[in-house]
């Protein structure tokens, strides 16, 4: 019987690795994982924890002026603090998962991996043989093919400015552009959002999304509809942003946040056969991809299911179980919610609004959840939801634009996934005041 050197060898070592591969090697199964850069992938490193740092002042700084006149005194963001302060909170994160890797005896392979063959890995001068392999490469920022693409930066880029430019351009509208603009905006930055179309989040429920364009612009961020870069070139101070509507754009710094492509290349997929197309590696309901011993986990997989971190992680765990022995039935996605951090935020899970219009068995409900008392508290401007239900009034989707929409859509969560009747939920006794109460409420 051929000995390979690990039963796992995983190449990426993001939440679509580690999540699973820490309690799998606890279990005695041998696991290797190749890393080519920090330890934890995208989202500790350069993603949402950095992130979520950055934006904790955006909050504060909302909240304050909502309450004027009950505090006196307004925010002013400190731009180098605020990076100092992401530091502190991130910079021990891959040390910290290098850890927890170690603890449980798992191999770090630091480099690049390239399949030689279905249970080879070459990493530079080493090579590594697994019983199976699991590609977990994530996405990188895609750039856009203009001339002057090289003068505009990416999200880490931005994550990581020491000082915060004057005059920001930001071409997109999706997650990392709307965010980012927000962040941005509250910080003091002047802020271009160009969008190609007519629509930004273009997944969400749209009209809540204007209501964030409506207020955005009212703070001062300029959106730029129906319109594309054709060019940027370098100035004196500066950038200039060419658009295909005649209008130039002086930016002190530019951000491309034209979405992100999956890492395929140069991993040896067509010399061993792993089929993929544009949008990530192809897999079966067992994450399986066309070589059989070989599968993918994460961003880098093409799917339906929303590129999240909570999709990765449960991608990790499913392929944990089942290099574990313990399950072989096919990978069954819960209801995965997801949440743009604008200020306010919206949030969503389960059956859309659009679907749900389209369809007679669902009934929609509309609420102004600023009727609620307790919205009050902080002075909260935005609250609305939509709450979809079946033909049996199970709730099966559910959207939220407010400050409190996360935790909102968090507390629905279960009611969803485990289709609660209306007897369950009267079980559910949630703490009063609280945002759960507010919400289990309206059930
Ligand atoms: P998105 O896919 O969210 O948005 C891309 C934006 O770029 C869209 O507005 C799109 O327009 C526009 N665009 C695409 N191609 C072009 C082009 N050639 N010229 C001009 N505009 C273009 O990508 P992001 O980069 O914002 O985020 C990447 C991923 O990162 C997300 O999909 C998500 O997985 C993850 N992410 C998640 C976050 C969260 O959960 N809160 C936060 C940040 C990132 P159009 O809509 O017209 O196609």
């Amino acid at each position: 019987m051929v000995q390979y050197d690990y039963d796992v060898l995983y190449i990426g070592s993001g939440h679509g690795t580690f999540d699973g591969a820490i309690p799998l090697a606890a279990k005695g199964v041998r696991v290797g994982i190749i890393e080519a850069d920090l330890i934890g992938g995208t989202c500790p490193n350069r993603g949402c924890n950095a992130k979520i740092t950055l934006d904790a002042p955006v909050v504060l700084s909302r909240t304050v002026t909502d309450m004027q006149g009950i505090v006196d005194g307004q925010v002013t963001i400190n731009w180098p603090g605020n990076m100092a302060h992401k530091h502190e909170v991130i910079d021990d994160l891959p040390d910290m998962i290098g850890g927890l890797l170690d603890s449980v005896h798992i191999d770090v392979i630091h480099g690049r991996g390239r399949l030689t063959d279905a249970h080879t890995v070459t990493i530079g001068e080493t090579v590594k043989t697994a019983e199976n392999i699991v590609i977990a490469t994530g996405l990188r920022p895609h750039r856009l093919d203009i001339p002057g693409s090289d003068l505009a930066h990416d999200s880490s880029d931005f994550m990581n400015l020491t000082e915060l430019p004057q005059r920001l351009t930001i071409i997109g509208a999706g997650y990392i552009a709307m965010e980012f603009a927000t962040i941005a905006n509250a910080a003091g930055a002047d802020v271009t959002l160009i969008m190609r179309g007519d629509r930004a989040l273009r997944h969400y429920y749209q009209p809540y999304v204007e209501q964030i364009l409506t207020d955005l612009t009212e703070r001062g961020v300029k959106f730029l509809r129906n319109t594309q870069v054709t060019a940027i070139e370098a100035i004196d101070q500066g950038v200039t942003v060419t658009t295909d509507n005649g209008t130039s754009i002086a930016s002190d710094w530019v951000l491309d946040a034209t979405g992100r492509i999956p890492n395929v290349e140069d991993l040896g997929l067509e010399k061993v056969g792993v089929a993929y197309t544009q949008h990530g590696i192809s897999v079966n309901d067992q994450l399986q991809t066309s070589v059989p011993n070989i599968y993918a986990s994460g961003d880098v997989i093409d799917k339906v299911q929303p590129k999240l971190t909570p999709t990765a992680v449960f991608e990790s765990m499913y392929l944990s179980h089942k290099f574990a022995g313990e399950s072989d039935a096919a990978i069954d996605y819960p209801a995965i919610p997801s949440v743009v951090f604008t200020s306010p935020r919206i949030a969503k899970v389960g059956i859309s609004v659009t679907h749900a219009k389209e369809n007679d068995t669902y009934t929609i409900e509309s609420h102004n959840v600023l009727d609620d008392w307790y919205r009050h508290v902080n002075k909260e401007r935005f609250g609305e939801n939509q709450l979809i239900f079946d033909a049996e009034h199970h709730l099966v989707g559910a959207t939220e634009i407010s400050d409190q929409a996360a935790d909102v859509i968090n507390t629905l969560l279960p009611a969803i996934e485990f289709k609660f009747t209306a007897e369950q939920l009267g079980r559910l006794v949630p703490l009063f005041p609280s945002i759960g109460y507010s919400t289990l409420g309206e059930l």
